[in-house]
Order: structure tokens, then sequence, then C-alpha cells
């Protein structure tokens, strides 16, 4: 099927066979692995997905691709399709519901709403083996990024408390129908294990590094300063007059960890 693509469901359908190999290839379904892919669109992703895993559930928010992608795999294997926002979707209960431990999650994402759906993934990390995204190669970038980058910010800090970031290649514009405008980057995030998680509370921790990089120019003394004062922010060990970017996940956790004044 050749659907006209709709720009509000961020629809940019991959073509090119050597890509879908390599994300296929990257993500390695075996058939006792529990896949979840999300926005399965005419099903270049899904169905050699299907083949190899033999069953497959996939969350699409557009009702129109839905009844043929269903009849085309049909011969391959089991689908089941979830016609939801995927921001609704539960993966913690959807894997109870299904017996399962952790769920592998896949997805050449909708760019429109794609750190939505990374925070909406962290906070089911623990019903989640491992994940492998398409994102606009900016985004993997950002994820990725070290203190002291000037791409390093919020996303870098809370995806890095939380899982493990591995940035895999990048994809040209050309392999998608339509084009988008940017180059894209397919990711790898495996969630940390329990001992490896921040010890803090972690709504404390978002406060704080949203507070931070809100003013990213200013001193942490003044981004902080409806948060914790220079005291608080001295006693875990960090200066006041640094900027939100020269601090590590780690440093944040310290912040957070400062009893509320
Ligand atoms: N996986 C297909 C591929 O690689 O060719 C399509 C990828 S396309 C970039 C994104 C897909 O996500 C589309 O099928 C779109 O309809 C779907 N989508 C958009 N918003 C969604 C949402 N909120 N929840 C679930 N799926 C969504």
């Amino acid at each position: 099927m050749n659907a006209r693509p709709k720009k509000s469901f961020g629809q940019h359908f991959l073509h090119e066979k050597r890509y879908i190999e390599r994300i296929v290839s990257a993500i390695s379904p075996r058939p006792d692995d529990f896949v979840v892919e999300i926005g399965p669109g005419e099903g270049a992703l899904t169905l050699p997905l299907l083949a190899a895993a033999g069953k497959l559930t996939a969350i699409e928010l557009d009702t129109d691709l839905i009844p043929d992608l269903q009849a085309r795999a049909a011969s391959v294997g089991e689908l089941s399709i979830i016609h939801s926002d995927v921001l609704k979707v539960d993966f913690t209960a959807l894997a109870h519901r299904h017996g399962v431990e952790r769920l592998r999650i896949a997805g050449n994402l909708p760019y429109y709403i794609s750190s939505p759906i990374l925070f909406h993934c962290v906070e089911h990390a623990r019903a989640i083996q491992d994940m492998c995204f398409m994102l606009q190669k900016e985004v993997v970038d950002r994820m990725a990024a070290e203190p002291g980058s000037k791409v390093y910010g919020r996303l870098s800090v809370m995806l890095q408390l939380a899982c493990r970031v591995e940035p895999l290649f990048v994809v040209p514009p050309g392999a998608f129908r339509p084009p988008p405008k940017v180059d894209s980057a397919v990711v790898r995030l495996v969630p940390l294990g329990p001992d490896q998680l921040p010890d803090a509370d972690p709504a404390r921790i978002h406060a704080i590094v949203k507070a931070a990089f809100a003013q990213r120019r200013k001193t942490l003394g003044n981004a902080l300063k409806n948060v914790m004062d220079a005291d608080a922010i001295m006693s875990a060990d960090v200066d006041p007059k640094a900027r939100a970017e020269t601090l590590s996940p780690q440093d944040y956790v310290r912040l957070a960890c400062v009893p509320a004044g």
C-alpha cells in the first residue's frame, strides 16, 4: 500500500531496504521476545520484525493504516494492533497483562512528539528491556550529549539517569517517503538496573533539572532560586556560580538529595 503520508501524524515512511535491514538487525528480535512497535505505519519495520519474532504488538494512531497492515501481516505472524495515541498506553500494565517481565520497544517515531514519547518510556523503564528508536539526528545528539556540549540539556540528563544511551547510525532523508528536512539517526536505549538508578526522588531531580536548563545562561544560584538557595547548592558540592550545562547527571542527583530547607 502507498497511502498519502499525513503530515499531522508525522508520517515519513521508511523505504530503503538497507536501512530497514540495519534497524531490524540492531533490534535482533527473538521468538521469546515481546516486541512492541510504536507507529508501524505501512509496516516497513513491522513485517520483518514480525517474521523474526513470530508475534508483535503495534501501537498506531492513524485508523486508515490499520486494516491494510493487519491484512498483510496475517500470513507473516501474529500481529496485534492497539489503536491509540502511544502516550496513553501504559507499558507497565501492557507487560503485566501479557505476563511478561519486560518489553522490547522499537519504532521509527513520529518526530512531532519524539521527546514526550521518550519521557513516557522512561516513566515505564522498569517494564522495558530495551528500546531502539529512529529520531531526528539532532535529538539523538542531545540524548547522548556530555556536560559542556552546546546540546547538553534536560533531555541528556534525564535520559542518561534512566538509560544507557547508544547512538547507532545516521539515516539520510532520502530513505523516507516523503523525505524529512533533517537527518535521522537510530539509537538504542537500555534502562539501567535498580542498583544503577539514582537514589533520589525522580520528581525532585526533574524539577531541579527543568529549572536549571530553563535559564541555562544564568548561574545555577540564579536559575535555581525558586527551588533551592546557594547554601543548599554548595552543600551538594556544586558551585552556585556554575552554569547548568557544566554539571554532570550525578551532580543533579546530589542536588536532589539535599533536604528541602
Ligand atoms: N514505522 C513506519 C515506517 O518506518 O515507515 C512509519 C513511521 S512514521 C515516522 C510514524 C508513525 O507513527 C506513523 O505511522 C504515524 O501514523 C504514527 N503515529 C503518529 N502519532 C502517533 C501517536 N501519538 N501514537 C501512535 N502512533 C503515532
